[in-house]
């Protein structure tokens, strides 16, 4: 069994992920399509281990998937004070022009799932994204409220130089499988992230984390239509709220109309 990450032009990829990659430059789709074999070498080679306790076999192994929480309605909370909210819609007196109008979380934060979004944030693994994000049931995806709004997607960015050295945006690959599900259409050419911030954990107060994010998104150049557009903003995980609520927030100060937030955990 080899298991290694590697890195190369093309950011940090698996051992699996970058054979892929390698056989999709050397033979046609058709083949990889038909050579259900490759597969099986792959397997062989780079087995899939269970994101929540390791297992060899996929990676998420039917005792693990048991274990996940979907978010319960009454568990929706207002993206602002972190509190039960009505379907995640912001409350009304926490909301001001430049807030989430509401957030919908899928998952718990727990074993199966942070592993899940912690392997898909160091090591680029395609297969694990698709897998991670077809686990979302229908009932859960049709609370996010988009009706008939023709809302776009836009995951949250990576400041470029961290971009530039990992290689992928696991919120963009997550984002535009959520996207596809949805019947969106993804946009990751309006937001980009103006400065670094520290880790959301390693900041303690609320009012460090505020500052850590004031102003940390900006529109680009050319002002995409936004004037009274929907959007949804989307990243891997919520915790306080304070990343999105500030994507929000540079969407709104443009004119977007209604700007929801979606997670995989919270
Ligand atoms: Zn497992
Ligand atoms: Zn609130």
């Amino acid at each position: 069994m080899i298991d290694y990450a590697c890195r190369d032009g093309e950011g940090i990829h698996s051992g699996r992920e970058l054979i892929t990659l390698r056989l999709h430059k050397i033979m046609p789709p058709c083949t990889m399509v038909q050579g259900g074999f490759l597969v099986g070498i792959l397997d062989f080679l780079f087995p899939k281990r269970c994101c929540g306790c390791g297992r060899i076999g996929g990676y998420f192994c039917e005792e693990c998937r048991g274990t996940i929480r979907f978010v319960r309605p009454d568990e929706a909370v207002c993206p602002v004070c972190q509190r039960f909210a009505v379907d995640g819609k912001t409350h009304a007196n926490c909301s001001s022009k430049d807030t989430l109008d509401g957030l919908t979380s899928f998952f718990h934060y727990d074993r199966v799932v942070r592993g899940a979004v912690k392997t898909l944030k160091y090591r680029f693994v395609s297969d694990l994204a698709k897998e991670f994000v077809s686990l979302v049931p229908a009932s859960l995806l049709r609370r996010v409220p988009v009706g008939r709004r023709k809302a776009r997607v836009i995951p949250i960015p990576l400041h470029s130089s961290r971009a530039r050295a990992r290689g992928f945006n696991q919120a963009a690959v997550l984002g535009s499988l959520v996207a596809g599900r949805l019947h969106l259409s993804v946009r990751t050419d309006i937001l980009y992230r103006t400065k670094h911030t520290v880790p959301q954990a390693d900041t303690r107060s609320r009012h460090a984390r505020l500052q850590n994010m004031a102003n940390v998104f900006a529109l680009r150049e050319g002002k995409p239509a936004i004037r009274n557009r929907s959007f949804i903003v989307f990243d891997d995980v919520v915790t306080t709220g304070a990343t999105l609520n500030e994507a929000a927030s540079a969407l709104k100060r443009a004119g977007a109309r209604w700007v929801w937030g979606v997670t995989m955990a919270h």
